[in-house]
């Protein structure tokens, strides 16, 4: 079976092929966080569908060699412009948590020096990884083996510098009257070929917006920063060009290329990344390498939106990962609902969306521990699991269709009946069956996660008990105390469900 996807670079659905297609090897990079302040599960939405990309390479046989960095430095407030303006936002987050520090408002666990923009870096660089972990990203489990595949920007300076005179040496960049390294847009034809923000439709206003300030100083309004030197800059190093830090751009390029080579297969990212970021990163990157490609295939998320409009730290209308868990998720029920929608549609987050993946989940989960316990019992070689696993397999590689891929695995759920024919083929169990739905579990990866909810503190002995009160209470049919029950568990914030398998219960989400 082989992968289609649709392709930013070339605007259509196409057959994925490696660059090596002798090798079942695939280089992936993802635009990672800026960690000035907790993930929201918009960021996420970007991230977990660059993982479901690279699970389901893998159920292909792919290796993945993918590589998400971690900016902690350079990535301005005002990023939808090329040149981005604005304030640097790891020392917007230092500004933020001195004023935390002051009225002792830090964030909840943390000792982080506010002074130190390196140490807030770290501080939201490891929540990012615990949340990242706790949503079953594969690319943290890697870089616990091998750091350098979430580097940061800060560890590459010498990289970028070396970038940045070849770029000038070939005279894609020059250094500006202001003292700044710019990237020439007119020195590469290609420039707009990803976002269609060519220097023409920049010119008359249709592109995206260029900075109005460096105007005057560049020799073309669409030229973007590479190192500004910058005294009074919290991060600085030295350089040929002063002391000062890169632009966020160079950067991804610069990781790219180091760690993963001159072309890569793979490019993620959100949709907001298509420009300016990524089509300076091909403008840098090709003309430093003189390749023809930089990367072969362009992956991008749609937003994820909230009332219809995008999730944002700015508008205030987020959530991260934390927010949900205290209220009651499970991460295996965000994780569900953040990649369930077409990674091309936008998808709307709602709390009944979540509630809903949960009981989604819960459905698979029993199915899994029914399965478990009857693994040896003789059944049909093609069990209903076993059939849906290649049609799952089949919508994922129709540019990722998960929802198609939930959708096949529901049926075989739902219809679930157990064709218990020992005479049929002495060898086959129901082994297989529960293999098959684990083997599609590679791809959803929920029954990995701790699925169960963060029980704050309710009293599992105590709920336990009350359940086996009101079980006994409706035996005798004595309905007015079993709701009596059921209404003493809802105060205390749990919900119970009775069906075929019994009475299940979840911490309510509020
Ligand atoms: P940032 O930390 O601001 O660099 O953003 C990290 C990633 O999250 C980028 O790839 C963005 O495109 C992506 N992103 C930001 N907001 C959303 C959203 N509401 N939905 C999906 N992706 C988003
Ligand atoms: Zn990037």
């Amino acid at each position: 079976m082989q992968l289609k996807l649709h392709n930013t670079l070339t605007k259509q659905t196409e057959g994925f092929t490696p660059l090596d297609p002798n090798e079942k090897i695939v280089t992936f990079y993802s635009c990672g966080p800026t960690v000035y302040d907790f993930a929201h599960i918009g960021n996420f939405r970007a991230f977990l569908n660059a993982d479901v990309l690279r699970r389901t390479l893998e159920l292909l046989g792919y290796k993945v060699n993918q590589v998400m960095n971690i900016t902690d430095v350079g990535h301005m407030t005002d990023d939808a412009v090329a040149d981005g303006g604005g304030e640097d936002k790891m020392c917007v987050a230092a500004t933020r948590l001195a004023e935390a520090k002051k009225s002792g408002k830090l964030p909840e666990g943390s000792t982080v020096d506010p002074s130190d923009p390196m140490a807030v870096a770290e501080f939201y660089a490891k929540a990012f990884m615990e949340d990242s972990a706790a949503l079953g990203m594969r690319i943290v489990d890697d870089a616990k083996a091998n750091p350098s595949l979430m580097p940061r920007p800060s560890q590459y300076i010498k990289e970028m510098i070396s970038m940045i005179e070849t770029l000038i040496e070939k005279d894609h960049a020059y250094v500006a009257s202001d003292g700044v390294v710019y990237f020439s847009v007119q020195s590469f034809d290609d420039y707009g070929e990803l976002s269609g923000n060519t220097i023409e439709t920049l010119r008359s206003g249709e592109g995206g917006r260029v900075d109005m300030d460096t105007q005057a100083v560049k020799r073309n309004p669409a030229d973007f920063m590479l190192w500004k030197p910058d005294a009074s800059h919290l991060m600085r190093w030295p350089s040929p060009w002063g002391e000062g830090y890169p632009g966020w751009h160079i950067e991804c390029s610069v990781m790219a290329n180091t760690l993963l080579g001159n072309v890569i297969d793979l490019h993620s990212g959100g949709e907001d990344n298509i420009f300016p970021h990524h089509e300076c990163e091909i403008a840098q990157s090709r003309c430093a390498t003189g390749c023809s490609a930089f990367s072969r295939y362009w992956f991008h998320t749609r937003f994820l939106l909230v009332d219809g409009t995008k999730m944002s730290k700015s508008k205030g209308n987020f959530y991260t990962l934390r927010d949900l868990l205290d209220k009651g998720a499970t991460a295996g029920a965000v994780r569900l609902e953040l990649i369930k929608t077409h990674y091309r549609s936008n998808a709307n987050f709602t709390m009944q969306g979540l509630k809903d993946s949960q009981r989604q989940i819960d459905r698979w989960r029993r199915l899994k521990d029914w399965l478990t316990e009857h693994k040896d019992v003789a059944a049909n070689p093609d069990g209903p699991l076993v059939i849906a696993k290649e049609q799952f397999l089949a919508a994922l590689c129709d540019d990722l269709n998960v929802a198609g891929a939930i959708g096949v695995l529901n049926e075989a759920v739902n219809d679930y009946t157990i064709d218990t024919d020992p005479e049929a083929n002495g060898s086959s169990t129901l082994q297989e069956e529960l293999s098959a739905l684990l083997e599609m579990d590679q791809l959803l990866g929920v029954f990995d996660l701790e699925t169960k909810a963060s029980l704050g503190d309710l009293d599992v002995p105590k709920i336990d008990s009350l359940i086996e009160a009101r079980l006994i209470a409706r035996d005798e049919k004595k309905w007015g105390l079993a709701d009596e029950i059921r209404d003493e568990l809802l105060g205390m914030g749990v919900a119970i469900k009775d069906d075929s398998e019994g009475t299940t219960w979840s911490k309510i989400v509020q």
